[in-house]
């Protein structure tokens, strides 16, 4: 234990500050840094679209474009051929001349900005290795994927072929096709509050989702017994997309480059999905036509798992097994409507098992929600037991924090991406390992992910599918409330198991790497997507939600945040102001750091000092100072004589003593009693009595002195372990570094008989403090681990090839033979 003890002489207020903070560390002027400046000088200026209190303004607007599609699947092409009415309704106070729509397959193209700006990244630091065989330069490297994915455009054309664009009577229509994005030219300027009906014929040919990976493409599995094999088709961005028009920015007409995702403009969707009629179809919207594509025990099955307690087959596995080696003898016309959604997305294979339970909503709009899924027998159990209860859980904890879950059908489907969400339908990959002995097994980890993935899409269903969030500019405003409602989700799921970093302790190495950008950086500039887009505001809100706010004041805004953005477009301004509104809590330092900054949290407890009060009557202090100094140690010099026999004078000649040998200099007189009287006198009777008090409880003052070593402000969370054994906590606000960000002193006040023993800054590691040495006082020795290795010798000339020349060539056969021989072992 090493606190220091400092007597005050006088006054105590007068050295570590009153009110008045005469002696604070200061700030000089030169390095001054206001970590709580308002940031409304970073936040664009409320309007009447969008108010100061991160509402939709009183004259908010949004664009509406409806679609009614007619698609044809040619399976053994793997190539899409459509039309499309779309109905565009203006509904800003602005004229429009033109109008954009996204053609996002483009991005498949030799051509396109995606593809010419590839970097290469696989030099690695040194460059190729040119020197000698055997100089322990790393070559240069390219993945199989990479190679397939270079094989796979070169083989086939993608992109969208339009084949025509006219008016709603069949005139064509001027257009101009810039990368990813089309020009349309009405012939008459679009007035505020017109509509223009127009139409659109394409074809396209579905990428390889294994090869060329988009957020959609076909699986083939040519192992299934049936000719040719069998494929999974995920079809999404695959129909020309009204570009978003805002109040924020006019036209979206931004090149996609693959990161930054969309956004987009809410409408109505009547479409019409043409494919082999022994294919089964999941898609946006509800199915319209189920007597032409179903049969009686499939549309029965739907019937009964509406009010089912757990999921009930529509098509069994055993069924789906049988339907992988079918043939079709004709095609099937699938036909859904949507209503007020912003994409349309859809799923087709005969491989498909299927299963359904309804969910119940009591009183809301839409009281039962189908949740359902799909999966190949390659899900396995895996998504038997998993896929459509975690729909069902999701909704139940989304609700809480948005709005009851507003569209008829939510689906989770399996196949080549690994996640990816569209209104009502999510695509999701995990998947289960065939063995040896036919078993299917899965990992751990592949059960976490699946779990964790369908929560994760599902959620995307409330952020960005309904709170309309631009996601081609800002990714993390949905991936990272989604991310964070995700791991809420997860943890109300089973907090036993190891969910994927997204609270703060899991960004510690995130949060103090060089390779980062602030989280408000544009989509496709951002650097460690993952982390900056989904798991750092992720931990962000949980740190807001658990730490800073409280659950009651966090989940209320965040509640309110959804309830106005609902089927509306917010901003991350309107995000930012919302939560502050709604709680009451002002966060302008807390958005500057987390999401404008790539600081870092790192408190340290520098200091501990313990205080006593001096009582300033003389026969008590004098005699406390003389003790004390002869607690101290003896001087080495004194000690060394004493050892060495040297006898000091004065003891060889006692003779010499006088009154200073019996009176040390700590000696009271009445001299200092007088003025300890005199000083009493001279007090106010406010003075006195507020000393004399303090002096009879004879209290223990700490002050404890921090720094901040990472930059971020944060609460400083404060775990005191007493002498008595007694534990104290003190969540201190991060207000407390407003006036200097750097370094700060607290003063703690502890009665006489407690004493501190000890001081842990963010015990339970909530705030992603990086580092845990300083977090203690006194400092604690940390224990780690150790690993011996063997150093190892490579290089072309130390193959023994006098040896190796007798290796005998391997066949096939000798490949057999060694398999067998282990099944025997
Ligand atoms: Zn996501």
């Amino acid at each position: 234990m090493n606190l220091l003890r400092i007597y005050l002489i006088g006054s105590l207020l007068s050295l570590f500050g009153n009110s008045a903070n005469s002696q604070v560390i200061r700030q000089t002027k030169g390095q001054f840094e206001d970590k709580f400046r308002q940031l409304d000088e970073a936040l664009p200026t409320p309007n009447a679209y969008r108010n100061a209190a991160g509402q939709p303004g009183h004259e908010y607007w949004q664009q509406e474009a409806d679609y009614i599609i007619e698609a044809e699947l040619d399976e053994a092409a793997r190539h899409i051929k459509a039309n499309a009415t779309i109905t565009y309704h203006n509904n800003s106070p602005d004229t429009l001349e033109f109008l954009w729509l996204y053609l996002d397959q483009n991005i498949f193209r030799k051509n396109s900005i995606k593809e010419r700006t590839l970097e290469f990244g696989g030099l690695g630091s040194r460059g190729p290795s040119t020197s000698a065989p055997g100089s322990g330069n790393e070559p240069a490297k390219m993945s199989f994927h990479e190679l397939r994915r270079q094989q796979g455009l070169a083989d086939r054309e993608y992109g969208f072929e339009i084949l025509a664009v006219t008016t709603e009577g069949g005139s064509p229509l001027a257009h101009t096709i810039v990368g990813t994005l089309m020009r349309l030219d009405p012939k008459t300027p679009l007035a505020p509050g017109e509509s223009i009906t127009f139409k659109i014929s394409w074809e396209h040919n579905i990428i390889e989702e294994n090869a060329i990976w988009g957020r959609s493409g076909y699986e083939h599995f040519p192992d299934d017994e049936r000719e040719g094999g069998n494929d999974i088709f995920l079809l999404a961005q695959w129909f020309p997309r009204m570009a978003a028009y805002t109040d924020y920015e006019g036209w979206h007409n931004k090149e996609f480059l693959g990161r930054g995702e969309f956004t987009l403009e809410f409408g109505d969707y009547n479409v019409s999905l043409t494919v082999p009629d022994d294919h089964i179809v999941s898609s946006t919207g509800v199915l319209q036509n189920p007597d032409d594509v179903l049969t009686i025990t499939q549309r029965e099955r739907l019937i009964e798992s509406e009010n089912a307690d757990r999921p009930v087959f529509i098509v069994t596995p055993e069924e789906a097994l049988k339907n992988e080696s079918s043939q079709p003898e004709g095609t099937k016309t699938w036909h859904f409507i949507a209503e007020n959604v912003r994409d349309f997305a859809w799923a087709s294979s005969r491989k498909f098992m299927w299963d359904a339970q309804g969910y119940q909503q009591p009183d809301a709009e839409v009281e039962t929600v189908m949740a359902m899924s799909f999966w190949p027998k390659e899900g396995g159990d895996l998504w038997k037991k998993y896929s459509t209860p975690a729909i069902i859980h999701t909704m139940e904890v989304y609700e809480r924090f948005s709005f009851d879950f507003p569209y008829p059908v939510i689906q989770s489907v399996n196949g080549p991406v690994g996640g990816m969400e569209y209104p009502m339908i999510t695509f999701n990959g995990p998947r289960t390992d065939l063995q040896d002995d036919g078993e299917r097994t899965y990992t751990m980890s592949e059960k976490l992910f699946l779990i964790g993935v369908v929560i994760h899409e599902v959620g995307h269903n409330y952020f960005p599918m309904i709170v309309n969030s631009d996601e081609r500019q800002w990714t993390w405003i949905d991936e990272g409330i989604n991310s964070f409602l995700d791991s809420v989700a997860g943890y109300e799921w089973d907090p036993d198991l190891p969910w994927s970093s997204s609270l703060p302790r899991d960004l510690v190495p995130y949060m103090i790497s060089e390779n980062q950008v602030p989280i408000m950086t544009q989509s496709d500039s951002v650097l460690q997507f993952g982390p900056n887009a989904y798991s750092k505001p992720s931990a962000a809100l949980h740190l807001l939600r658990d730490t800073v706010m409280g659950r009651e004041l966090f989940d209320h805004a965040l509640q309110t945040f959804s309830q106005r953005w609902k089927f509306k477009r917010p901003t991350p301004s309107d995000f930012f102001r919302t939560m502050e509104e709604a709680s009451g809590v002002d966060l302008d330092w807390f958005w500057r750091g987390w999401f404008y900054s790539t600081d870092h949290v790192d408190i340290s407890v520098d200091r501990v000092y313990q205080l006593k009060l001096d009582t300033k009557d003389p026969d008590i202090d004098f005699s406390r100072r003389r003790r004390e100094e002869s607690d101290k140690p003896t001087k080495v010099g004194v000690r060394l004589n004493e050892e060495g026999g040297i006898q000091p004078w004065v003891d060889r000649h006692p003779d010499i003593k006088d009154f200073y040998d019996e009176n040390d200099i700590y000696t009271v007189t009445n001299k200092e009693r007088n003025e300890y009287r005199s000083f009493l006198k001279n007090l106010e009777d406010w003075e006195r009595s507020a000393f004399e008090r303090a002096v009879k409880e004879n209290k223990n003052y700490y002050v404890l002195e921090f720094s901040n070593l990472g930059g971020l402000v944060m609460p400083i969370l404060l775990k005191m372990k007493l002498s008595n054994g007694e534990t104290k906590r003190l969540n201190i606000p991060a207000e407390i570094w407003r006036r200097n960000p750097k370094k700060v002193r607290k003063l703690i006040v502890l009665d006489e008989k407690q004493t501190l023993d000890s001081v842990e800054v963010d015990p339970d590691w909530e705030t992603a403090d990086a580092v845990v040495e300083n977090n203690y006082y006194p400092r604690k020795i940390i224990p780690s681990r150790i690993e011996a290795y063997k150093s190892k010798r490579s290089g072309m000339s130390r193959r023994d090839i006098m040896q190796d020349s007798k290796t005998k060539l391997k066949t096939d056969d000798d490949d057999e033979e060694e398999k067998e021989q282990d099944e025997k072992d």
